[in-house]
């Protein structure tokens, strides 16, 4: 399962931040995924579930995802829009020249701690 590394290398973030910061204890991880991004929303939540147990800094986390939508700026018009998948054609003017704005980002946005 790819969502397991996804999860390990994820977790090696969130314990290195909480490690500087002092913290003794994480309370949520928040986490930003785009749709491209080609993660299984409820296969990482399971895969980091699964894996905090193993680390009492992080034990009682609790993964937060937040989706992010495919949108893109066309080069012809420039009219940004939101899309549902990857290859698109502009949704005012038609032209294939929509560059990805956003929709392949995978990142830990937040960090909380007690
Ligand atoms: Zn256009």
């Amino acid at each position: 399962m790819h969502e397991m590394s996804v999860a390990t290398s994820l977790i090696d973030i969130v314990l290195d931040t909480a490690k500087n910061n002092n913290a003794s204890k994480v309370t949520k991880v928040f986490v930003k995924i785009g749709r491209l991004a080609g993660i299984e929303k409820d296969a990482l939540l399971f895969a980091y579930d699964a894996i905090k147990d193993e680390y009492g800094l992080i034990k009682e986390s609790e993964m937060v995802i937040e989706d992010v939508p495919i949108t893109g700026k066309c080069h012809k018009c420039g009219k940004t829009d939101t899309y549902t998948e990857m290859f698109f054609a502009c949704s005012s003017c038609g032209a294939y020249e929509v560059e990805l704005l956003t929709g392949e980002e995978m990142s830990i946005t937040e960090i909380e701690v007690d």
